[in-house]
């Protein structure tokens, strides 16, 4: 898929809109658009990478950047105890080919994913 393609390359690039909550230089947070917590943010690397294993492989730091804004922002839009999920594959649920963290928080979180 070319990043022209990409729903969230074309939302880091501010074409598509979406409720941000934090960036810098490596990552964009913003509020998912069909939230399942109270604070259910979305944490992408500004470059374009498919999945999390393709983004652990090819460059853990930018790695390491996602999960340092998804704590931030969990840190300044709630209690800073947050879920950090990262749907991989279709059959985990993932939708959107751009990797991505959930950063689910704001209340007691149940624990049944199937
Ligand atoms: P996945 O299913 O790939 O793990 O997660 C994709 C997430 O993107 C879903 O939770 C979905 O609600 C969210 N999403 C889909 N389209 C949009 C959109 O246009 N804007 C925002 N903010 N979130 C979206």
């Amino acid at each position: 898929m070319s990043t022209a393609e990409c729903l969230f390359c074309r939302i880091v690039a501010g074409e598509v809109p979406a409720d941000l909550l934090a960036e810098n230089d490596d990552a964009v947070a913003f509020r998912d658009i069909d939230p399942r917590a109270p604070l259910h943010a979305l944490v992408v690397p500004r470059e374009h990478h498919a999945d999390v294993a393709q983004l652990a492989a090819a460059d853990p730091r930018l790695l390491a950047a996602v999960v340092k804004l998804g704590e931030q922002v969990a840190g300044t839009e709630g209690d800073g105890q947050f879920r950090l999920v990262f749907n991989t594959g279709p059959e985990a649920g993932q939708s959107v080919f751009h990797v991505h963290g959930h950063v689910l928080g704001g209340a007691r979180l149940g624990w049944s994913p199937a």
